[in-house]
């Protein structure tokens, strides 16, 4: 467990209308969506969000200690930061300049003004927030109506010093998450893919946010990381104070403001056991990801940036089968070169000889954003110009990739992977800008491998519907379930209002996958799955039972599923994927799969569930 010695810490708070003190409050719940497991406990980082929006919330009696506590917070930080600016000031351009500030923290300690505050909170019993901007606002009105110009140019003040004290009640920039100096949970509105990406793991114990899913990127990052972390919590970044002890169970989907003593106990002890299990989970790290009768399933690890390579090996993968290159752009703040990027993918390929490397040509869109590459805001970025459609329309961006890629290809186990295709067309005009790539690289004399496999991602309906038209055209398919069930079930997979409805396990999802691994067996091809349906222990016997290859799954979770197919038989998973084709109901097909692992590896489900 990613731990402070949180269970000791005297909480006890300062009162801001009396300067009494109070205990801490009753340990807080809240519900929401595990989408990267483990147990995290630390003290609350809050990120504000972008714009100056501030959103009133209906409060209870209960909760009023916990506001006037953030108001104090709020107000001590803000003295402090004007004292800073005011001694700054007065260095560079003199005294007089700073005498501004001088009204600042007059009014900041202005009793008629701090008592209005608690007054209305207290009776309106509206969040802090909410009540500071309504005070500083009717304060604002009443001085503009004055006659004196003195006095009404303090409405500015007024008007600044607010919006300073609600920054600092919203708490931190996302920018300052690149700098964390303590361990912390995160808390925020959102992060986006690329803020995951830059978290840095030492720092971030775990996080929880306002929105997001299980298949948003940002969740997908978090399970990479092995960051413990819980999403589609609704408001809880407006619920929760700087510095308040957060108890994250990235399992369960729960974070527990102020934890109580017994529930910090029993989540020691769940951790203890969840470790001893992870420790046998580790002996299997050399041994073959093989079913009881022999059959087996090559796990491979995807990868968003060339560090998760370390995770991929200590996790026992036996290669890439699936490298987002997309955030090698998305974490720069340039269009990366050809030798920038050759120099990142020889490292991954180099890393993992012998075993084999996919790199993915990037797929930006969607949740995924460059500011550099200047796209259009688009409506409905999933849908849009995305991945291979953005780099078929840039092909020189496009060919600079392929030719980094296939410079990355002189050990021969580089592999190149198309995202995104929705029809043959697109196949074959990619394959034509990687043929005059490897002409490009030629004339100069750069070694590279001519034989480079291709495979593309199956994840959009139409291309699982005409397989077969685009089978002769590459040499294997790798199915990319987040955005299959996104497209198929037309469920936006980062919008936490349908996660209910987002069910992998609906029958047309079945016979879409039953469909590409059959049709790519007829013509010779290898199927693999990299979404992340392959990386859910439940579901990996169906998948086997439906004629998988190869599972590329996020690396922490490598052991586990291993282990679920060390406990079962090949005929175990023919005999439930038979069923499942059969069936007509998502739910049916969940329950057969967990009653299948419950039977085969029932330790196994107290990690999952
Ligand atoms: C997928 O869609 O399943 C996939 C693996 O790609 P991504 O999650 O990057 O869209
Ligand atoms: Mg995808």
């Amino acid at each position: 467990m990613h731990s402070r010695n949180w269970s000791h810490r005297n909480s006890s708070r300062t009162d801001v209308t009396t300067g009494t003190s109070t205990p801490r409050t009753a340990e807080l719940e809240f519900k929401g969506v595990g989408v990267s497991p483990g147990i995290a406990i630390g003290a609350a980082f809050i990120v504000a969000p972008d714009d100056d929006t501030v959103v009133m919330r209906e409060i209870t009696v209960a909760d009023v200690p916990r506001e006037l506590q953030r108001f104090e917070n709020a107000l001590v930080v803000t003295r402090q930061q004007i004292h800073d600016l005011q001694h700054r000031m007065t260095a560079e351009l003199g005294q007089e300049s700073a005498q501004i500030f001088e009204a600042h923290l007059l009014m900041l300690e202005d009793r008629a003004i701090l008592d209005e505050v608690v007054r209305v909170l207290k009776t309106k019993l509206q969040n802090i927030e909410f009540v500071v901007q309504q005070v500083a606002e009717r304060y604002t009105q009443a001085l503009l109506r004055l006659e004196d110009d003195y006095l009404r140019e303090r409405a500015v003040d007024v008007r600044d010093i607010a919006r300073r004290l609600l920054r600092n009640l919203a708490g931190h920039s996302s920018s300052a998450l690149a700098d964390l100096d303590q361990p912390c949970i995160v808390i925020a509105h959102d992060l986006s893919p690329s803020e995951t990406a830059g978290l840095n793991r030492e720092k971030v114990l775990g996080f929880a946010t306002d929105l997001g899913s299980p298949t948003s990127h940002t969740a997908i990052m978090a399970r990479a990381l092995g960051i413990p972390a819980v999403v589609g919590m609704h408001d809880i970044s407006l619920r929760v104070a700087a510095n308040d002890a957060v108890l994250v169970d990235g399992q369960h989907g729960q974070v527990f403001i102020q934890p109580a003593r017994e529930r910090l106990e029993r989540y020691e002890r769940k951790a203890k056991d969840r470790r001893t299990i992870q420790a046998r989970l580790t002996t299997l790290r050399d041994q073959p990801a093989r079913t009881r009768d022999g059959y087996d399933i090559p796990l491979a690890a995807n990868i968003e940036q060339p560090s998760d390579v370390d995770s991929v090996l200590t996790n026992g993968a036996v290669g890439i089968g699936l490298y987002r290159t997309e955030f090698l752009f998305v974490k720069s703040d340039h269009l990366p070169t050809e030798d920038e990027q050759a120099a990142a993918y020889e490292d991954v390929a180099r890393r993992v000889a012998p075993y084999p490397a996919i790199i993915r040509t990037m797929d930006i869109g969607g949740d995924k954003f460059v500011s550099h590459l200047k796209m259009p805001q688009q409506v409905n970025p999933f849908m849009g110009w995305r991945a291979i459609r953005f780099c078929l329309a840039q092909p020189d961006i496009f060919k600079t990739q392929l030719r980094a890629i296939l410079r990355a290809s002189t050990l021969r186990n580089v592999k190149i992977m198309y995202p995104m295709i929705s029809n043959v067309k697109e196949v074959i005009e990619a394959n034509r800008l990687l043929a005059e790539a490897k002409t490009e690289l030629a004339a100069r004399s750069v070694a590279f491998d001519p034989d480079i496999e291709v495979g593309v991602m199956i994840e959009v309906p139409s291309a699982a519907l005409t397989a077969d038209l685009i089978a002769p055209h590459i040499r294997f398919f790798s199915i990319g379930t987040n955005d299959l069930v996104q497209y198929t079930l037309a469920v936006d997979r980062v919008n936490e209002l349908v996660t209910n409805l987002y069910e992998p396990t609906h029958p047309a999802i079945l016979k879409l996958i039953k469909n590409t691994i059959d049709v790519g067996h007829e013509h010779g091809l290898w199927t693999g799955v990299c979404g992340e349906m392959g990386g859910n222990p439940l579901l990996v016997p169906l998948l086997i039972g439906l004629g998988i290859d190869e599972l590329s799954i996020n690396a922490p979770g490598i052991p586990l599923v291993k282990d679920v197919i060390r406990s079962l038989r090949f005929s175990q998973a023919e005999e439930l994927a038979q069923q499942a084709l059969r069936s007509g109901s998502a739910e049916e097909v969940l329950a057969n799969c967990r009653a299948l692992v419950n039977h085969t590896a029932p330790e196994i489900l107290e990690l999952v569930e």
